[in-house]
């Protein structure tokens, strides 16, 4: 079976210097936040071209700080994409605020901008645009909005490790960039972490109070706050594995290359990589009518995929209460009933991406005489 991502294969080539980091934080005995983390925040800021980085438990308290410090609160509106993962709608809640919806761009997945200034009303605070499957939402129509109408942008880059746009890296463009280190991210923790990185000292400093119960120093508690602190072993972790980023994501992207070349001419809809991106392939999804089918035939041939996401987060239950009716954004339905996610991770080997894309250039084959026939 190929899997869709093996931490394992990634582990094994990290295992001797993770352990050591690890033991290194058992026997200082300093469990939480520390040294390690502070180093770490340190070198991922400086990784994402941002002056600070805040760390944090997870990428969900990462937006959720970055909305607070942000101002938001009961009330007001954000706006953002219904094509995400239910933590970007989530953490808007947290602070009380309303989500507001608007479609994605079909060919990217991420925030089509010509939607936004439709979307600004009286009580809009901030837009957050979600870097999805790794490719940078179209930034700078986006940016000119914000500076126009004083919103404040925090982007979603939980799955955008070390993507660009035009030259500068995803988390540094906005007010805030909010990163995920859970486990199957590019960049992943053994176990959960997640970060705010800013050019802003102000936000910056905010961040670091809310994260540890709003203290400004031990008991001095200024703000009403959180337990959000990141934990030493995995800011040790994360220092070991920053190191071998950038060769993890060129594997990726040879990876996505390979796929990109051996599915061509083969009717099978490939991930579109924009001109002004570094796209860091978080995910690649290729799209297709008859996803059930194919899944099922993927896996009974030995390659399991993935749906990110089945469901647009406005048709879910759990957000029926926001009011918006089947239909009301229909890029981003169409795409979760179509998107397909193939294995991706950055040991993917050359006889793997052509095992898949054999099983998948035959589904496309078989699909287009049903298609002819019907
Ligand atoms: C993973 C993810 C998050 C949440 O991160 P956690 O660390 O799991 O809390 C938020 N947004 C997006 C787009 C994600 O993929």
């Amino acid at each position: 079976m190929i899997p869709f991502v093996d931490l394992k294969a990634q582990h094994a080539g990290v295992r001797t210097e993770i352990n050591d980091a690890i033991q290194r934080v058992l026997d200082s005995c300093h469990f939480t936040l520390g040294p390690e983390v502070t180093a770490f925040e340190t070198e991922f800021a400086s990784y994402c071209q941002a002056q600070e980085g805040v760390a944090v438990n997870t990428g969900t308290s990462a937006l959720h700080l970055a909305l607070l410090a942000a101002g938001v609160g009961p009330g007001d509106e954000v706006i953002t994409v219904p094509f995400t993962f239910v933590a970007t709608v989530s953490a808007i809640q947290y602070t009380g605020a309303t989500p507001v919806f608007v479609d994605i761009d079909p060919r990217t997945f991420t925030m089509d901008p010509t939607q936004i200034r439709a979307a600004i009303g009286p009580r809009t605070k901030a837009i957050v645009p979600v870097h999805l499957y790794g490719q940078p939402a179209d930034m700078d129509p986006i940016l000119a909005i914000a500076r126009e109408r004083g919103l404040v942008v925090i982007e979603d880059a939980a799955q955008a490790h070390g993507a660009e746009y035009k030259g500068r890296r995803a988390g540094s463009m906005g007010d805030m960039g909010c990163f995920s280190f859970y486990p199957g991210k590019n960049l992943g923790a053994c176990g959960e972490g997640g970060m705010i990185v800013t050019s802003n000292p102000q936000f910056a400093r905010t961040m670091r109070m809310l994260r540890d119960w709003g203290a400004e120093k031990k008991y001095h508690h200024v703000l009403k706050g959180y337990n959000y602190r990141m934990e030493a072993i995995q800011g040790a972790v994360l220092r070991v594995k920053l190191r071998h980023l950038e060769r993890w994501t060129e594997a990726r992207r040879a990876a996505a290359k390979r796929y990109d070349r051996l599915l061509a001419e083969s009717g099978v809809s490939t991930p579109v990589a924009m001109p002004y991106a570094r796209h860091v392939y978080h995910v690649y999804a290729i799209r297709t009518a008859h996803r059930q089918v194919w899944q099922e035939t993927l896996e009974a041939k030995g390659v399991q995929t993935g749906i990110h996401y089945p469901f647009p987060v406005h048709l879910l239950p759990a957000f029926g209460d926001l009011g918006y009716a089947a239909g009301r954004f229909p890029h981003s339905e169409r795409a979760a009933s179509e998107v397909l996610s193939l294995p991706m991770f950055p040991e993917l080997t050359e006889a793997q991406s052509a095992q898949v894309s054999e099983a998948v250039r035959s589904l496309a084959a078989t699909s287009d005489l049903c298609a002819a026939g019907a």
